[in-house]
């Protein structure tokens, strides 16, 4: 595999599987330009990179679709001043892109072997506006708070309490919530006047956010 091949295969990506299917947020498609997608998969995968589909890691977890990284990148509406707090961060690709499009992320993984090769990864690729944590998500990250925007990459059931408490006014959630199988819903809850503006999103499909009490 030539790195004229994972040019050509990321130039795909950005026309026919992000701008093609309606993302249109410059800095997205920026973010998504700048980071090396086959730095955050296991080596024979690295043909796959670019394919517009989840990828299995470590543990039995997956790295998101590029769509579903860039959906809800968009979706999280940053400007690059922005503190994000992210849940799941598994192999720190999704991290990585709302690292390009923010000014601080922090990002809560739940299994310690995959916290440290990604908080490694993102050492090694640059990433120094990413501060990792082992830990259940699901309680956010108190002493790191506010937060402009949350990004959940794990299903939930239902909106844990902890990330209302977290988030700044006019502040996002981004989350899927419904069970495991079947796909879940995407959520943005907007912070507005104290209280919670909801959209759905539409469908996707995640790994369980697997919470701990
Ligand atoms: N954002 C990741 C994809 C994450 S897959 C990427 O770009 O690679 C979902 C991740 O959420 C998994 O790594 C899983 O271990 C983690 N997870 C599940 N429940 C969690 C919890 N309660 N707290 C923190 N991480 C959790």
């Amino acid at each position: 595999m030539s790195s004229e091949y994972l040019v050509s295969a990321k130039q795909r990506m950005l026309d026919q599987h992000l701008r093609a299917r309606g993302i249109t947020d410059e800095r997205v498609l920026a973010a998504m330009q700048h980071v090396p997608r086959e730095e955050f998969v296991s080596e024979a995968l690295r043909p796959h990179a670019y394919d517009d589909r989840a990828l299995p890691v470590e543990l039995g977890q997956t790295i998101s679709q590029p769509y579903t990284v860039a959906f809800m990148a968009q979706a999280s509406q940053l400007h690059g001043h922005e503190r994000v707090l992210e849940i799941g961060t598994g192999t720190g690709y999704g991290a990585a892109v709302l690292a390009c499009m923010a000014a601080e992320v922090f990002t809560v993984e739940r299994w310690p072997e995959l916290c440290d090769t990604a908080t490694q990864r993102l050492e090694r690729l640059g990433f120094r506006n990413v501060v990792t944590k082992l830990g259940d998500g699901s309680q956010g990250w108190p002493e790191r708070s506010p937060f402009d925007a949350i990004v959940v990459t794990a299903a939930a059931e239902r909106l844990p309490t902890a990330f209302f408490d977290q988030l700044a006014e006019g502040g996002r959630i981004i989350i899927p919530i419904g069970g495991p199988g079947g796909g879940q819903t995407m959520f943005r809850f907007t912070r507005q006047n104290g209280e919670l503006l909801e959209e759905s999103l539409g469908m996707f499909s995640f790994v369980p956010l697997v919470c701990d009490s």
